[in-house]
């Protein structure tokens, strides 16, 4: 991955958005790792929860974006939990995915679930996804 740094990212609405909406303090962070280990989701992601978190602390929005991985979190908190800085990465995935929903991006759409998969799919699985991914 190329990353580009400069202070409009480090300063950046994204920045300020994440953290405000989280409560965190996302400089807390020393890159241990400890967040990763534990993340029963990280098998799938495209980045690590805690490259994710060093991505938000350099205003690097569309990295972020352009990974799976805010979107598969499944919000367990064992990352939270595991944090020896007391950064609840929990709330720092959420806020990313409500600042990206506030632009009125989806992550799913219902015409992209073939009908047969949505027929076999519990009602609760897609209500709660749609709250989960939609705008
Ligand atoms: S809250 Fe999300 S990122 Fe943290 S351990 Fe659970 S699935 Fe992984
Ligand atoms: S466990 Fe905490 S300090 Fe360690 S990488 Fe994850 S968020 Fe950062």
């Amino acid at each position: 991955m190329r990353i580009q740094i400069s202070s409009r990212t480090l300063q950046s609405d994204f920045v300020k958005k994440v953290a405000e909406i989280s409560g965190q303090d996302l400089l807390a962070c020393n890159q241990c790792g400890k967040c990763s280990a534990g993340c029963p989701m990280c098998f799938a992601m495209d980045l690590l929860p805690n490259q994710i978190i060093r991505l938000a602390q350099l205003g690097l929005e569309e990295d972020i974006a352009a990974a799976n991985t805010v979107w598969l979190c499944a919000s367990c908190l064992t990352c939270t939990v595991r944090c020896p800085r007391g950064v609840d990465l929990g709330r720092v995935m959420e806020a990313i995915r409500l600042v990206t929903l506030r632009k009125n991006i989806d992550y799913v759409g219902a015409s992209s679930i073939p009908g047969e998969t949505a027929g076999e799919l519990p009602q609760i699985a897609l209500v709660s996804g749609f709250r989960k991914h939609t705008a």
